[in-house]
Order: structure tokens, then sequence, then C-alpha cells
């Protein structure tokens, strides 16, 4: 199946690395979102992280001119998608949300259209159900920040054909990326391994075993990680790992994946990590300061 023009949903952290990528990768690239500030900013920061990388000679000053040439913004789901050979969905993680954006797509997008979904944690399954083109909707998760992450999480629905997988397997390629094809259970592989891991930490914390600092830097230096898993649920956002939990935890019905109370708490607290200044650091100094580790020593 041929692809040439991308419809990106969601000009977030992750619409506008995924737009970059396909835009300096020679598609011509259609990136939409509800809200026009955000679909603004988010050229804005194509622009200036094009420009990091000529200046760091990763690109030339023509070729982050041509990637710049290739980008189109558009407010309007069905004009944005109606020429797309593919549309990658990355609007806000919630479920009603999708499906509606599904319905929209498929209705908009040309027969034949492949629509895939960057989601972390929902079902493509569900997600496709809500289609007339099951066997043509996939998952494809890309790992935040698009533009330097390797991975392609590609994610096989119960009903997706086997040639839009090979499509999509060859175009995540092209962006030099690395594809695995996984199918699809709670969690995929990437966030089924990483969220106990996480859960794990929060636990070991909770129950004072050790202190924030301890139990990143024996997850850094002891398993060569190249963060501990503390600061990175900081990272991701303590109320994204929270739901993630729920749902391998009301998707697997299994405790082992009950989310952590204490983490339940930081999120009720609005302690969500980077995004709010705090988490298990402290982010608005610039630098880290252990915050549950003070609260939880013996
Ligand atoms: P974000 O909140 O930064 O961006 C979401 C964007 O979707 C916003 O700009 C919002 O205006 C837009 N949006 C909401 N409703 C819309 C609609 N109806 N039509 C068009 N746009 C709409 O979120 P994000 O972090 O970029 O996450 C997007 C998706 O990527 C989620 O499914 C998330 O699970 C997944 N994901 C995120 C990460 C990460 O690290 N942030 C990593 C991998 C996958």
């Amino acid at each position: 199946m041929s692809v040439e023009r991308i419809t990106v949903i969601g000009a977030g952290t992750m619409g506008n690395g995924i737009a970059h990528v396909f835009a300096q990768n020679g598609f011509s690239v259609t990136l939409v979102d509800v809200n026009a500030a955000q679909l603004e900013k988010a050229v804005q920061t194509i622009e200036k992280n094009l420009e990091r990388q000529v200046t760091k000679g990763a690109l030339t000053a023509e070729q982050k001119q041509q990637a710049l040439a290739n980008l189109s913004a558009q407010t309007d789901i069905a004009a944005g998608v109606k020429e797309a050979d593919l549309v990658v969905e990355a609007a806000t993680e919630n479920t009603d949300l999708k499906l509606t954006i599904f319905k929209q797509l498929d209705a908009a997008a040309k027969p034949g259209a492949i629509l895939a979904s960057n989601t972390s944690s929902i079902s493509i399954t569900k997600i496709a159900a809500v289609t007339k083109r099951p066997d043509h909707v996939i998952g494809m998760h890309f790992m935040n920040p698009v533009p330097v992450m390797k991975l392609v999480e590609i994610i096989n629905g119960y009903a997706t054909k086997a040639e839009v997988t090979e499509t999509i397997v060859a175009l995540s390629k092209q962006l030099g990326k690395v594809p695995c094809v996984v199918n699809d259970y709670p969690g995929f592989i990437a966030n089924r391994i990483l969220m106990p891991m996480i859960n794990e930490a929060v636990y070991s914390l909770y129950e004072g075993i050790a202190g924030v600092e301890e139990i990143d830097t024996i997850m850094k230096l002891g398993m060569a990680h190249p963060m501990g898993p503390l600061q990175l649920a900081d990272f991701i956002g303590l109320d994204v790992c929270l739901s993630i939990l729920n749902v391998l935890y009301n998707g697997f019905g299994n405790t082992k994946y009950a989310p952590c109370p204490l983490l339940v708490n930081m999120v009720m607290a609005g302690k969500l990590g980077v995004k709010t200044g705090e988490g298990f650091y402290r982010y608005t100094t610039g630098s880290k300061e252990m915050m549950v580790s003070e609260r939880f020593k013996k």
C-alpha cells in the first residue's frame, strides 16, 4: 500500500514530534488540532527543533526548509483527513474522545486509508470496532521525544490486516525508526513491563524500604537505566502512570497491577511530576529536590 500523504490528529507533545519526523522524511503532512493556539505553538516547536538539528549539523538549512514546506496545519478534522493515505491520531488519552475521533476519521477519510492511533494504553480493537474498516486500524506507538527515540511499537488489533501491518512496519523504517510488532492486550508490551516496575518503585518508597534517591540510584547504576523509575514517572506524569496502571489492573483483573496508594494520593494532591513542578522530585528551582524521600525517612 502506498503512503505519501499523512495527517496527524492532535498537535500536543506527541503530535508535533510525529508531524516533524514525517515532514523531515519527505512526506506531505497535515497537522490537525481543535485548538488553534496549540496548532500554532506546535508549528513553532517543529521549526525550533528542526533549527536545532541544523545547528548540530544533522540537517542542512535546505532540508529544514523542505521539511517546513511539507507541513500544513488545519483545525477542521474532515478537511484535514480527506486526502490522507494514513492518519496518525495523537489526541488526548481519553477513550470516549478517541472513539468519537475515529468515527469522524472513518467517515471523512478515503476508502483504503489506514487509521493509526498513538495511544499508550487504549485497546486498538475497541477503537477499530467503532469504524467500518477495523482491518485498516492499527496502533503506531511512538516514544517521547519522537525525533530522538528509535522505537515504534506497532499494535495489531484483533482485525488488523497483515498488509496494513507490513505497510506501517515499512513506513517506520523509512522514518529511521525500529518497529516492533505486538498484539493488542492491555499495556501492549512497553507499558505492561514499564508500569509495574514504576509501581514497584513507588511501593518500595511507600513501605519505607528506601528513599527516592536510593531507589533511583540502584536502578540507574545497578541496571544501567539512564533514569531511575521515580524520576521517569515524574517525566511521564504521575496521572498518566496511574491511568495506565488502571488499564492493566482492570484489563487483566489481576491485583499485581493495583496502583500503589502513594501514587493514587500524589495524583489526588495534584503532584503530577515535571508538568506541575513537583512529584517525587521538585522542579521549580530547576534542580531535583527529594520530596517524598524526606517524608518517608525512618
Ligand atoms: P497532549 O495533551 O500534549 O496533546 C493532545 C492534543 O490533542 C492537544 O493539543 C489537544 O488540543 C488535542 N486534541 C484534543 N481533542 C482533539 C480533537 N477532537 N481533535 C484534534 N485534536 C484534539 O498529549 P500527548 O502527550 O501528545 O499524548 C497524545 C497521545 O500520545 C495520547 O494517546 C498518549 O497516550 C500518547 N502518548 C504519549 C506519550 C508521552 O510521553 N506524552 C508517549 C507515547 C504515547
